[in-house]
């Protein structure tokens, strides 16, 4: 995939092509995209980590011209490296933040995600996901639904597609013309969470994030989803762009070895998903604890695992939820969100009409 031309001010490569008027911009770990219209009117797609408003400014004056601002910001989903700069960048530009129904809770200070699950195994970024930020943020006088007929206001030709799993509002966006995707996060070009991925940067699909996908049955069928769109040129929120057949034959690939290759041998959310609804989150599976020694991992010593789990729970009398070959907890047993309805969030004025600009329940 070529890079364009376009640098800051030290003369740095900034920005990257990954499709004919889609260029991305990696913020540390993730990307963001900037979509545009043949007339040169455009859309960001979703907004970095946070601290990244400046270099995402920087970015679209490089591509746009100095000034430019978008017609709109679209979100893949709420993840904090995808939401960083949001709110400073929606305020600045005056432009509405459109997301999908399912991922408003995470977006208006209601609900936290599901905790992200730290025992899934493969490296530093897995291992260091307890201390991402989990509370929601909260764009309630910004966030707009997006419209249920499947287009992304502002952007002429795409349609967005809802492939839920790694969150549960989670989408992508798609444009029929020549087969472009801006996935999110449903699957990534590079092994998310090994740190030495990160540095080589190589090409190559992967699942989402395991740290962070609390409903891997969902995850499964978006990305069988996807890969019915014979797609073209796919560009991820983690790693580089990737096209053709080389992408077609991947992906296909995940489709079918995904409860081998993505989703992982062990974990809290492998046997059972998290409960969410358009509320936030309902109820989550026990923690599996610490993360198991990935040496018994690799063995693939499934019992030896269970046993090890049960050794260093903290749990007490839920543990047993980890052996997936013993019954599960029923729902009333789980232990209830730990942050459903946050006391410090405001609570939403209904009698105010301009208080939310959306149908959101
Ligand atoms: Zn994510
Ligand atoms: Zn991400």
């Amino acid at each position: 995939m070529e890079a364009t031309a376009a640098r800051n001010k030290t003369g740095k490569r900034h920005t990257f092509t990954a499709a004919p008027r889609v260029f991305g911009l990696k913020t540390v770990i993730v990307n963001l995209y900037f979509a545009a219209n043949p007339d040169g009117s455009w859309v960001l797609v979703d907004a970095g980590i946070p601290g990244s408003a400046g270099k995402i400014r920087e970015a679209a004056a490089e591509i746009f011209g100095p000034d430019s601002r978008p017609k709109a910001i679209v979100l893949t989903h709420g993840h904090f490296d995808h939401v960083g700069a949001v709110k400073e960048l929606a305020e600045l530009w005056d432009v509405p933040v459109y997301a999908h129904p399912m991922e408003l809770p995470y977006l208006t200070g209601q609900s936290s995600y599901p905790p992200p699950d730290p025992s899934v195994g493969g490296g530093a970024v897995a291992y260091l996901s307890f201390t991402y930020p989990k509370k929601p943020i909260n764009i309630r006088n910004r966030v707009e639904l997006l419209p249920p007929d499947g287009s992304v206001p502002g952007l002429e030709g795409w349609r967005w597609i809802h492939t839920p799993g790694h969150t549960a509002g989670h989408v992508s966006l798609f444009r029929e013309e020549d087969r472009t995707l801006i996935v999110g996060d449903a699957f990534v070009t590079r092994h998310g969470e090994s740190a030495i991925a990160l540095i080589t940067q190589k090409r190559e699909v992967h699942g989402p994030p395991a740290y962070f996908t609390p409903d891997w049955g969902s995850a499964h069928h978006s990305v069988e989803t996807l890969s019915h769109l014979k797609l073209e040129i796919a560009a991820s929120g983690h790693g580089m762009p990737m096209q053709g057949e080389e992408l077609r034959r991947q992906l296909e690939r995940l489709v079918q070895d995904f409860w081998l290759v993505a989703v992982p041998r062990h974990g809290r959310y492998v046997h059972e998903p998290a409960v969410v609804d358009e509320y936030g989150v309902v109820s989550v599976p026990p923690p599996v604890s610490n993360p198991v020694p990935t040496v018994l991992a690799v063995a693939g010593a499934v019992a030896l695992a269970g046993a090890a789990w049960v050794a260093f729970s903290k749990r007490g009398n839920q543990n047993k939820d980890d052996d997936n070959r013993k019954s599960r907890h029923s729902a009333a047993q789980r232990p209830y969100s730990h942050n459903r309805a946050l006391h410090d969030a405001p609570d939403h004025d209904l009698e105010n009409p301009t208080e939310l600009t959306n149908n959101y329940p």
